[in-house]
């Protein structure tokens, strides 16, 4: 059984104080951010940095984004970031960008997993922030989830997946983006969006030029291809029920095209926009927000794609949305929920 502390309407002093001892004693604690609830740990303490691998069954090569309450945190961990990236934290922290630097390697391996940098980000969530300055410590923190399922937003959900693993969860409600940060790379000035989230491209473009996304955002990674960021060629958010994307600008051929496929199974499930639910009515479906209001799908789609499976459906047609903005996050989820199955239509 995990003991829950319910912050949702306050942070209660004492229960932070036992929290911060527990997590400077090595012990995990499940805690909120505004993008998704993270497992975390004593980034400073290797044999509490292992734990969270083993809960999660997390690949060893895949780097912990470490989480910071203040800039002083940071002369510690990095060399002296150069003056794009300190303009990517005055505008961006705290919140959801985690930006790839230079490690001074005083952290244990198990955390970069032995790269020369580091993730790291200051959250913008006050239980979060607490929680850090209570422990006067960097906290290692990745999703709570099993590897390979979807990020855990909401504490019945953790508690379903990680109530055996997890002694501690505190329950700040549903997390505001639904998505995890954005992760970002400078290379001479230039920047690389390694993963889109909440924060575009668009949004780092009106303080620096030069953005670029990688390609492997939406784009499947072979086997043995090299990438900068580990986290890139794993299976990732899948459901157990297959599911296939399908996404095109014009609407009526991407219901036409859904309601084509639907047909081939015994019995389908459609996740589908406020705007063409109505069309699927003869089907098992599933509303996964307007539109218009990307930051609803967003804030919707872990918790959606958990629940798929209590359907049994025979395959799952999931609607894309446009890949633009946020959108972009929104997709690069959608693409490793299906595996890679996806078609899109001109
Ligand atoms: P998660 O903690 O589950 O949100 O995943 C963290 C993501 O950040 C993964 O995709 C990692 O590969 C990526 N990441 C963390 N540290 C680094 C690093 N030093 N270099 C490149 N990518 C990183
Ligand atoms: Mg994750």
């Amino acid at each position: 059984m995990s003991i829950v502390y319910d912050f949702k309407e306050n942070i209660k002093k004492e229960e932070l104080d036992m929290i911060s001892k527990n997590i400077n004693n090595g012990e995990l604690v499940v805690f909120p951010t505004e993008t998704v609830y993270g497992i975390g740990a004593d980034a400073t303490n290797e044999l509490a940095v292992k734990k969270i691998f083993e809960a999660k069954g997390r690949p060893q090569d895949n780097p912990l984004i470490v989480h910071i309450s203040n800039l002083e945190m940071l002369k510690d961990l990095v060399y002296e970031p150069t003056e794009t990236e300190k303009l990517l934290m005055d505008t961006f922290w705290p919140g959801p960008l985690t930006i790839i630097l230079k490690s001074r390697k005083t952290l244990p391996n198990a955390v970069t997993a032995n790269l020369d940098t580091v993730g790291i980000r200051m959250p913008d969530n006050d239980i979060a922030l607490n929680i850090i300055e209570s422990c006067k410590k960097p906290i290692a923190a990745p999703s709570a989830n099993i590897s390979g399922r979807p990020s855990g937003t909401n504490v019945k959900d953790i508690i379903d997946e990680l109530e055996e693993k997890m002694d501690f969860i505190i329950d700040g409600g549903e997390t505001e983006i639904g998505l995890e940060s954005t992760v970002v790379r400078v290379i001479d000035n230039k920047i690389k969006i390694l993963r889109p989230g909440k924060i575009t491209k668009e949004d780092i473009e009106s303080v620096v030029k030069n953005v670029e996304v990688d390609k492997k955002v939406m784009e499947a990674i072979k086997d043995n291809e090299k990438v900068i960021s580990p986290g890139m060629k794993y299976r990732h958010y899948a459901p157990k029920t297959p599911c296939t994307l399908v996404y095109s600008e014009n609407n009526q051929k991407l219901v036409d095209k859904i309601l084509e496929k639907s047909q081939s199974y015994s019995n389908t499930l459609i996740l589908s926009t406020t705007e063409n639910i109505e069309k699927y009515k003869e089907y098992n479906h599933i509303n996964i927000g307007s539109q218009n209001n990307l930051l609803e799908i967003s804030h919707n789609l872990f918790s959606t794609l958990r629940c798929i499976d209590k359907y049994n459906a025979e395959k799952v047609i999931i609607e894309g949305v446009k890949p633009d903005g946020i959108g972009l996050a929104i997709m690069n989820r959608l693409i490793r929920a299906c595996e890679y199955d996806y078609e899109f239509i001109k």
